[in-house]
């Protein structure tokens, strides 16, 4: 990536590495399908089989439960719409790849709520279990895109199973950011993505833990074991194991990036009392901050940050030309004005210190233009 660009967006596309751009093109320059029988093919099937042992390295399991798919969308759709079980519970801060199937499959759905501080209501989950003895499919993602906030993943994974149920985890956002071995080690079906974890767009995976049901979701040609039908996506996968084997090392990266993101909240928060950091006091992954800066709303700060030169995200997502709230923070209890006026720093291996010093100068230029009595007054933003 060009240095000129101060990326800050990493929870949307993480900067690909060298190592995966060089893996995904010289697979891509390989002529032969995996399952071709010739050397040709064979050559392209250990492509293939490098990349799923580097996957399954990254997440500890072993190299027959990955499997490949176009992204984490399709996993995330696998694991909810593939599942047997007709109960299904998902927290309330999913990904929308997790929360629309969930509403589409036609089960009886629970949504679990979380508290002001993006952390999951366990009684609730306790409650929604116990309101049928048939097992249910849970999902509930390891650390949010939105704020970094990470789940009591064992805690929740014991109350599942204990109850006979089955825990699927959207770990995307947690690898490369934290060991993801101590989720694996207690989850059934794990989700990632490559362009997370600075890999190429386009391939993720489904780790499915061996005697876990679930339907594939595609059919055809028999690959992946019968899981995932369709000609593997071989320079994208190649370049996800490339991908996958730099994130082992990229966890070395997280103390200097949350010695980068507490002195960016520590500075900004000092400016005022209505000033906040969704979920601060939450374990939180290192490389993410979710600031809520009353009265100027999140897409103003996105173009005012992008004419700088600063790329960051709003936290409203926004489709169709539709700017939606974020259920994220919403769920956490913030109002209407502060879910509008959030954005999103999302930090990484490239990011430097003079990002965050430029970062910071641009905030509080378009904080000195905020309407500083908003937070007051709400329904002046909501609208
Ligand atoms: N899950 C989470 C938590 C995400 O942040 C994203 C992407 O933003 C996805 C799933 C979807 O991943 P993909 O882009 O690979 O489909």
């Amino acid at each position: 990536m060009a240095r000129d660009l101060i990326y800050l967006d990493y929870n949307a596309n993480a900067v690909p590495r060298p190592e995966a751009l060089a893996a995904a093109s010289a697979a891509m320059a390989h002529v032969g399908n995996p399952s071709s029988v010739h050397t040709a093919g064979r050559k392209a099937a250990a492509i293939l089989a490098g990349a799923r042992d580097q996957v399954a390295a990254l997440a500890d399991v072993p190299a027959r439960s990955v499997v490949f798919t176009s992204g984490a969308t399709e996993a995330n759709n696998m694991a909810i719409m593939g599942a047997p079980q007709q109960r299904l519970i998902i927290s309330a801060i999913e990904h929308d790849s997790v929360r629309e199937p969930a509403h589409r499959a036609g089960k009886d759905l629970v949504v679990i709520g979380v508290d002001g501080h993006g952390v999951l209501d366990m009684n609730a989950l306790e409650t929604a279990l116990n309101s049928a003895p048939e097992p249910a499919l849970v999902s509930v993602m390891a650390a949010n895109n939105e704020t970094g906030v990470i789940q009591p993943t064992a805690d929740i994974a014991r109350m599942v199973h204990d109850h006979g149920s089955v825990f699927h985890c959207d770990a995307v956002q947690a690898a490369g950011k934290i060991d993801l071995a101590p989720i694996t080690a207690v989850a059934d079906l794990i989700s990632l993505s490559a362009h997370k974890c600075s890999g190429p767009m386009g391939a993720g995976a489904l780790i499915v833990r061996a005697g876990t049901g679930r339907t594939p979701l595609i059919n055809g040609g028999g690959q992946e074991l019968g899981a995932r039908a369709g000609t593997e996506n071989l320079s994208g996968i190649a370049g996800f194991g490339a991908a996958a084997e730099m994130a082992l090392y990229e966890l070395r990266d997280m103390t200097r990036l949350v010695e980068l993101r507490d002195a960016l909240e520590a500075e900004l928060l000092a400016l005022s009392a209505d000033i906040a950091v969704a979920g601060r006091d939450a374990p939180r992954t290192a490389n993410t901050s979710c600031i809520v800066m009353p009265g100027m709303p999140a897409e103003t700060q996105v173009m005012a940050f992008d004419l700088a030169g600063i790329a960051v995200s709003a936290g409203a997502a926004c489709s169709s030309g539709k700017i939606h709230q974020s259920h994220v923070l919403k769920a956490m209890g913030f109002d209407d004005a502060q879910t509008r006026s959030a954005i999103r720093v999302s930090m990484g291996w490239q990011t430097k210190p003079q990002d965050i010093e430029a970062f910071i100068a641009v905030w509080k230029d378009i904080y000195s233009r905020a309407d500083k009595g908003a937070a007051a007054k709400p329904e002046m933003v909501s609208g």
